[in-house]
């Protein structure tokens, strides 16, 4: 579904690759988080997938689509079958909720017949449908990032791609909006997030792939963890203390 086949992009300047000899597949239905420091290159990957950014070298697919065959032209329309969610909602303040989602559906082409049932249903999706004829600005943060959300799923992708959608959100919200990233994947989407949240990470247990200095360092398919590098997480033995120092020692044999 997503595929990237040695990637590698480096920006004009950098003396290092933003991506280097990325190889990555994410498969149908799969729900994966991709984490890495501050300057590892997530958003740089992401950019990949919405065609932001081009490759230097190296192969992208995406949900069957060779992206070195859209035409700039083109891109607006391969984006729009994507599901793209930001980190700042990205909504359109001068319009309400209905209208956000409703708009969003009007670019792609649908008829209004068909806006007009679509519209009321994913914004019971998303627990939305009483709110529908408030502004952005009358809503809570979380309730926008639902509003972003309900109006990326509306044209049905098969991929959805967020980049640190709980940034702005406060930790039951964020808890909200990961559980209905769960539910839309449930229905079949295909769903990447990049995040920086270790409990939301930790909590779902689901594919987590790390990226390092533009190389993936490490991807736990099943039951993943939040990990920043490459060294397993320090396995701590059973009879181990503690130092203020945070080494892990052996506690000291006590002979009775
Ligand atoms: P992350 O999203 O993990 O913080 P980025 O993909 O933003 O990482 O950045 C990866 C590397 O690429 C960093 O070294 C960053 O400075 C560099 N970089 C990102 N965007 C640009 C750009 N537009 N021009 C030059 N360098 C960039």
């Amino acid at each position: 579904m997503i595929l990237l086949d040695s990637v590698t992009k480096k920006y004009p300047g950098d003396s290092a690759p933003a991506l280097d000899a990325v190889s990555l597949h994410i498969e149908p239905n799969e729900f994966a988080f991709l984490v890495g420091k501050s300057g590892a290159g997530k958003s740089t990957l992401m950019k990949m997938i919405t065609k932001e950014e081009n490759p230097d070298s190296g192969k992208i697919i995406i949900g069957g689509i060779d992206l070195d065959y859209v035409k700039k032209r083109h891109i607006p329309g391969y984006r729009r079958r994507l599901g793209v969610v930001f980190q700042d909602f990205k909504l359109l303040p001068r319009r309400t909720v209905y209208e956000n989602v409703a708009f969003a559906l009007e670019i792609a082409g649908m008829s209004g017949k068909e806006i007009r049932k679509t519209v009321p249903k994913v914004l019971e999706l998303v627990d939305l449908l009483d709110q529908a004829k408030k502004f952005p600005d009358q809503l809570s943060g979380g309730q926008q990032q639902r509003v972003s959300i309900a109006r990326s799923v509306a044209r049905q992708p098969k991929i959805l791609i967020a980049d640190e959608p709980t940034a702005n959100l406060d930790k039951l919200t964020t808890e909200e909006i990961i559980g209905l990233l769960k539910k839309i994947n449930d229905f079949g989407t295909t769903i990447l997030v990049t995040t920086h949240n270790e409990n939301v990470v930790n909590s779902l247990q689901k594919r987590v792939i790390t990226l390092k200095d533009g190389k993936i360092v490490n991807d736990q398919k099943n039951h993943g963890i939040y990990k920043l590098d490459e060294t397993p997480a320090p396995k701590i033995p059973s009879r181990a203390v503690r130092t203020p120092g945070h080494a892990l020692k052996p506690r000291k044999k006590v002979i009775q």
